[in-house]
């Protein structure tokens, strides 16, 4: 029985071991980089040319646009 769980203890010591060695050798996520400036990534849409942070945009044909139709025209009217 002692064996057993000294096997066990081994086995958990080495495990952790080479979790935290393949954490040091990877490059943080890019989440993270991301998330470390408060400032969202602004992107501009192509079709009125207007500045606005890349959560209200949208991509379509390869092209970044206003979320709505209809707050594109707006901006493009305005
Ligand atoms: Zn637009």
């Amino acid at each position: 029985m002692g064996k057993i769980l000294l096997t066990l203890i081994l086995a958990v010591i080495a495990l952790l071991t080479f979790k935290s060695l393949l954490g040091k050798s990877r490059p943080p996520p890019p989440a993270d980089r991301g998330r470390t400036g408060m400032a969202e990534r602004m992107v501009r849409c192509s079709r009125c040319g207007v500045h606005l942070p890349e959560s209200e945009s949208m991509q379509r044909d390869g092209e970044t646009l206003c979320r709505t139709p209809e707050q594109c025209l707006r901006r493009e009217n305005a």
